[in-house]
């Protein structure tokens, strides 16, 4: 464990920023540039794209009016500036997150997430990863605590930086999130669905499903994550509150409506 005065000089030694602060608040190490962490994570969307199909009818279209919704209502000046969100086909129920705002979810995900509100649940946590920074915050700490101060201190090149991002991950699915990551991802996703006009109550039923589709591969959302109990606990403390912001959202015109887009 190193101190923090030590990595604050450590930073300093680099010239690069030592911390952030997460939307939900909570302080973050963030070592890299976000502009390099941006290229990374498209570089690792073209090659993701290159080697697996899109599905472009119905589910690409429904996704497409779910993630519109979102996006409508971020808090102002949030996120990257343009988003790509896409459905590709993958029979395992998972989805993920790359800086620079992409999104990708599997067409095997569409068929354990019943219905929009529940899509929605989804999309917003991933969402959240992005606007979090938490690719950014996962690199820097890795870097610090496998790696040592050494490795740190010559990881300034984008070789370097590439290592690091996609050290064994396909396709530059990056590090897995850190289970504190994944909670927070859970928490900002529901209010960013809310403040859409989805329905958040409708995150614990999902969470369930996931959790009776099992099997296999663990998703991306729940292989560092608390179980599903925990996880719904943690959303039921915020529920009341984003049942709130949905309830001002929809009073307010946005009533998103994607379930009805036909094949
Ligand atoms: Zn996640």
């Amino acid at each position: 464990m190193m101190r923090k005065s030590m990595l604050s000089a450590l930073a300093l030694s680099l010239g690069l920023s030592a911390c952030t602060t997460s939307p939900l608040g909570r302080s973050q190490l963030s070592l890299f540039d976000s502009s390099e962490i941006d290229q990374q994570g498209q570089q690792a969307f073209e090659e993701y794209r290159q080697n697996h199909k899109q599905a472009t009818g119905r589910d690409g279209r429904y996704v497409t009016c779910i993630a519109d919704a979102i996006i409508d209502t971020l808090p102002e000046g949030q996120g990257p500036s343009k988003w790509t969100v896409g459905v590709y086909q993958d029979e395992e129920p998972n989805a993920f997150a790359l800086p620079g705002g992409y999104v990708v979810i599997n067409t095997g995900l569409m068929k354990v997430a019943k219905d929009q509100d529940q899509i929605a649940t989804v999309v917003g946590h991933e969402m959240a990863h992005v606007l979090a920074n938490h690719a950014n915050e996962r690199t820097s700490t890795q870097s610090l605590t496998s790696t040592g101060v050494g490795v740190v201190q010559s990881v300034t090149g984008n070789n370097a930086l590439a290592q690091l991002l996609g050290a064994g991950a396909q396709y530059g699915v990056l590090l897995p999130y850190s289970r504190r990551q994944e909670s927070e991802a859970d928490l900002l996703g529901l209010d960013l669905m809310a403040r859409a006009g989805f329905d958040p109550k409708a995150s614990i039923a999902l969470w369930q499903n996931m959790a009776s589709a099992g099997g296999g591969q663990p998703p991306e959302w729940v292989s560092t994550h608390p179980n599903s109990g925990e996880r719904s606990e943690a959303l039921k403390g915020r529920m009341q509150s984003a049942v709130q912001l949905s309830e001002q959202a929809r009073a307010t015109g946005h009533t998103p409506s994607c379930g009805n887009i036909s094949s």
